[in-house]
C-alpha cells in the first residue's frame, strides 16, 4: 500500500502565482515536465516524483472547476472530484494524457488500461479498530452510453485513420523530437485509436467519453493507517478498448482523537494526576476505545511512568493482533496552595530526608563529584 505524504501547494509546484492565467499555467507545466522527465534525469531518483507532482498540479489548475474548488478549500476540496492517481501511473501514460500540450508526444499504447483515480475518506480511530464501510461518490470520465464509447453516431462507423494507417502511432521528426531524440508518438489525428469518427455521436461530440457520477461502497480494513490507500480494482477510467479500467485509490485519513495518539498499533493516552495520587497510589477510570477501563496505580508512581492495558490498542492490518493502550502518567504540581495545605506540606517537608530519595540522591552525588572534581 502506498503511503501518501503531505501535499505541496499546486501553485508552488508549478512555480506560478495564484492569479496565473491558463496560458502561464500551461507554460509552467511544460517547463516542469521537461525539467523532471525521468528520461532526462536518470541520475536523480526524485525526478519521477516531481514529474508526477507537476502533472497532478496541472490537472487541477488547468481545469476551471477543479481550480476553483482548490482555491476555495485547498487539497481537501478535491476529495471526490476524481483526480488521476499519478503515483500508480507510468510516465508515458502521464505524458499522453496532456497530449495537446506536448503536440502528441508520449505514445499512448493502444488498448492500454484506463487511468487510475484517487480520492480520500476520513475515518475515526474507533472505525480503524473495527474496520468500516463508506459510500463513495465521485465523478469520472466514463463511456458514453449513446455510442457505447465508440464516439460514432448511431448507424455510422469508425474509419481507419489515414494518418497512421490504423497503427495509432507515428514517428515524430520535429518539435520535441529534437529534445528527446527519435520518438514514436501518438497519432495526432486519431489520438492513438487507429480510427476516427465520421459522424460524431451527439452525446459525447465524438470522444466516446462523458463525465459521470459514480456511487460505490468501499471497505476500509481494520488497522489501516493514516495516509494508506485502499485500492478498488476496476473503478478508474475505462481504457482505450473501452474495457480495461484503471483502479481507484482511496486514501484514508484518520481523524484526531481527543485522548489517543497512535504509535504503530498501540494507543497512547497521557493522563494528568495529582502528586498526592502519585505518592499514595490511586484507582482511576481511563478512556479506552471501547468506552472506559480501570487503572490502579501503586503508591510512589513516577512522573512519565507508562502503564499498559494489554489488548486495548488497534488491530494489526495484516494479522489482526491487537496492540495495547499505553497510559502515561503526568504528575501535576498544584500552582496554588491554600493556607492549610501549605502548612501540611511544610510539616511534610520537615520530615523529608532529601538524601534518601533514590533519584535525587544520585543527582546530588553526581553534583558533589562534579563540583569537587572541577575546583580541586
Ligand atoms: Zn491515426
Ligand atoms: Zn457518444
Amino acid at each position: 500500500m502506498a503511503v501518501a505524504t503531505a501535499k505541496r501547494d499546486y501553485y508552488e509546484v508549478l512555480g506560478v502565482e495564484k492569479d496565473a492565467t491558463p496560458e502561464q499555467i500551461k507554460k509552467a507545466y511544460r517547463r516542469c515536465a521537461h525539467k523532471f522527465h525521468p528520461d532526462r534525469n536518470a541520475t536523480d531518483p526524485g525526478a519521477e516524483a516531481k514529474f508526477k507532482e507537476a502533472a497532478e498540479a496541472y490537472e487541477v489548475l488547468s481545469d476551471p472547476a477543479k481550480r476553483r474548488r482548490y482555491d476555495q478549500f485547498g487539497h481537501a476540496g478535491l476529495s471526490g472530484v476524481g483526480i488521476h492517481d499519478y503515483s500508480h501511473m507510468g510516465v508515458e501514460d502521464i505524458f499522453s494524457m496532456f497530449d495537446d500540450i506536448f503536440g502528441g508526444f508520449g505514445g499512448r499504447r493502444r488498448g492500454s488500461a484506463g487511468a487510475d483515480l484517487q480520492t480520500e475518506v476520513s475515518v475515526t480511530l474507533a472505525e480503524v479498530a473495527s474496520g468500516t464501510e463508506r459510500p463513495l461518490q465521485f465523478t469520472r470520465r466514463d463511456l458514453c452510453e449513446a455510442c457505447g464509447g465508440s464516439g460514432a453516431a448511431a448507424g455510422s462507423r469508425r474509419q481507419t485513420c489515414s494518418t497512421c494507417g490504423g497503427y495509432g502511432q507515428v514517428e515524430q521528426t520535429g518539435g520535441l523530437a529534437g529534445f528527446f531524440g527519435r520518438v514514436i508518438t501518438t497519432c495526432p489525428t486519431c489520438r492513438g485509436r487507429g480510427s476516427s469518427v465520421v459522424t460524431p455521436c451527439n452525446g459525447c461530440r465524438g470522444t466516446g467519453r462523458v463525465m459521470k457520477e459514480r456511487l460505490i461502497t468501499i471497505r476500509i480494513p481494520a488497522g489501516i493507517h493514516d495516509g494508506q490507500a485502499v485500492r478498488v480494482r476496476g473503478e478508474g477510467e475505462p481504457g482505450e478498448d473501452g474495457m480495461t479500467r484503471g483502479d481507484l485509490h482511496c486514501y484514508v485519513r484518520v481523524a484526531k482523537h481527543p485522548f489517543f495518539e497512535r504509535q504503530n498499533n498501540d494507543l497512547v493516552c497521557r493522563m494528568p494526576i495529582s502528586f498526592t495520587q502519585a505518592a499514595l497510589g490511586a484507582k482511576f477510570e481511563v478512556p479506552t476505545l471501547a468506552g472506559k477501563g480501570e487503572l490502579k496505580i501503586p503508591g510512589g508512581t513516577q512522573h512519565g511512568h507508562v502503564f499498559r492495558l494489554a489488548g486495548q490498542g488497534l488491530p494489526d492490518l495484516r494479522n489482526g493482533r491487537r496492540g495495547d493502550e499505553l497510559v502515561q502518567i503526568l504528575v501535576e504540581i498544584p500552582r496554588r496552595l491554600n493556607k492549610d495545605q501549605e502548612a501540611l506540606l511544610r510539616d511534610f517537608a520537615r520530615t523529608e530526608d532529601k538524601t534518601v530519595l533514590p533519584e535525587s540522591k544520585g543527582f546530588f552525588d553526581r553534583l558533589v563529584e562534579y563540583l569537587g572534581g572541577g575546583t580541586s
